[in-house]
């Protein structure tokens, strides 16, 4: 039973979830733990050619700052696999530890055969069954990368993708399922070849020699009623822990909200042991949006807590300024920009909420609510902002600093209430 309690303020009593969290195997990858009781972890993969040490080295930073807890990256040709452990030096000569994965596909053997200082520097292979080769050379290809995982004590996610599904397996299925008297849908026998193509190919490690305990699997799809449906019988069928996301989950608020429907909904079923959010960004756009996100629909879930939760209202007729909603966004980017020197010299800090609530209707009792609270004016009410601490009001600010004021109010709040870390 995955249990979480988390702690509002200190006057209301403490909200408790339970999700009864699937049980599986324990996988190591570098220092993080995934499956069984570990934390749900949070993946992103780089959109970087691996080749271009600087570029790379770069984004995998930015990513591990934003949160990542394991960094992907594609080991597609042999100058990407040259490149691997020069990103792997450089990364942790700049103390960045997150591990890396590598993300092979038809020419994975050859290249990890061939550049074994690669082979190590990863702290995980990716392996999609469906893109180790044809054919005959379909498993041998595959045996010898396991051989190389296991020769170098690594683990493997085998992630299987619909859209590059083991052709010769589906084929079988769909000529088994049409022979039967009540053939089932093909949307039907395509999950059920999705479930076989990650279960066989995990067989088959295992009879290559890899441990049972150093094995995921996933097994993305683009669709969310397929992705539930495909997870919920590989949940059933296995325990090795389960790597959550959509593939080709798309740009903007369609990929945000369709990977949030399709993780949250197997999260509360308790099947996820680390999830990433694959997000088309936008031109230009960041990358490490897909580490918020990620982080975000765990800690809204209530099941890990990262950094310090702001409530904001939506607003609405109540207030004609748009004050309140720049504040929002101020004390939210001050928190994202604060939280990594805040978590370095306190302990739990990422517990706290904090409430930027638009009038009076409710703005007091929402403001109550939260750890550090505060009310604005609405129109028509007195040009003065109620600051609520752990329930009780504290101060009123008011004029043209109130932001700045209530800003230096959290600095002081978390120096008050959240221990110091012991110097190391
Ligand atoms: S708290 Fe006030 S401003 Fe915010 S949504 Fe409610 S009524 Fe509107």
């Amino acid at each position: 039973m995955y249990k979480w309690v988390r702690k509002q303020s200190s006057n209301t009593m403490p909200v408790t979830m339970s999700f009864k969290r699937r049980q599986t195997a324990l996988v190591r990858v570098g220092d993080i733990r995934i499956g069984s009781d570990a934390p749900i972890a949070v993946q992103s993969m780089t959109n970087t050619d691996t080749a271009d040490i600087d570029g790379t080295v770069a984004q995998v930073r930015a990513l591990a700052t934003a949160g990542s807890e394991l960094v992907r990256i594609t080991v597609n040709s042999a100058e990407a696999a040259d490149a691997v452990p020069r990103i792997r030096e450089r990364l942790d000569a700049a103390g960045v530890k997150v591990p890396l994965i590598g993300d092979f596909h038809f020419n994975g053997h050859k290249l990890l055969r061939e550049y074994p200082d690669c082979a190590k520097a990863l702290a995980k292979y990716r392996i999609n069954p469906g893109n180790v080769g044809r054919g005959s050379k379909r498993d041998t290809q595959f045996a010898e990368m396991i051989e190389i995982a296991c020769r170098e004590d690594k683990p493997v996610r085998i992630g299987v993708n619909w859209g590059s599904l083991d052709q010769a397996l589906l084929a079988r299925l769909m000529d088994e399922n049409n022979a039967l008297p009540t053939p089932a849908t093909a949307q039907t026998v395509m999950r059920e070849a999705i479930v076989r193509s990650a279960l066989e190919s995990a067989a088959l490690a295992e009879d290559v020699g890899l441990p049972h305990d150093r094995i995921i699997l996933s097994a993305k799809v683009s669709a969310v009623q397929d992705l539930l449906a495909v997870y919920r019988l590989l949940a059933g069928r296995c325990d090795y822990p389960l790597h959550l996301g959509l593939t080709e989950a798309g740009m903007g608020s369609k990929g945000i909200v369709a990977s949030t429907a399709g993780i949250g909904v197997l999260l509360a079923d308790g099947i996820g042991d680390t999830i990433r959010v694959s997000l088309t960004p936008e031109p230009g756009g960041d990358r490490t949006q897909e580490v918020i996100v990620a982080q975000e629909i765990l800690q809204t879930m209530g099941l890990r807590a990262f950094l310090p939760m702001v409530i904001a209202c939506p607003g609405c007729g109540r207030t004609t300024s748009t004050y309140f909603q720049e504040l929002a966004q101020r004390i939210q980017s001050h928190i994202r920009h604060r939280m990594p020197a805040w978590r370095a010299a306190h302990v739990g800090v990422e517990d706290m909420t904090v409430a930027v609530m638009g009038c009076v209707v409710n703005g007091p009792g929402e403001s109550r609510h939260a750890s550090l609270g505060i009310s604005l004016p609405g129109t028509g009410e007195r040009p003065v902002a109620p600051v609520y601490e752990d329930g009780e009001k504290t101060v009123t600010l008011k004029g043209d600093h109130i932001a700045e004021e209530f800003q230096d109010l959290i600095e002081r709040y978390i120096d008050r209430k959240y221990p110091r870390r012991p110097a190391p």
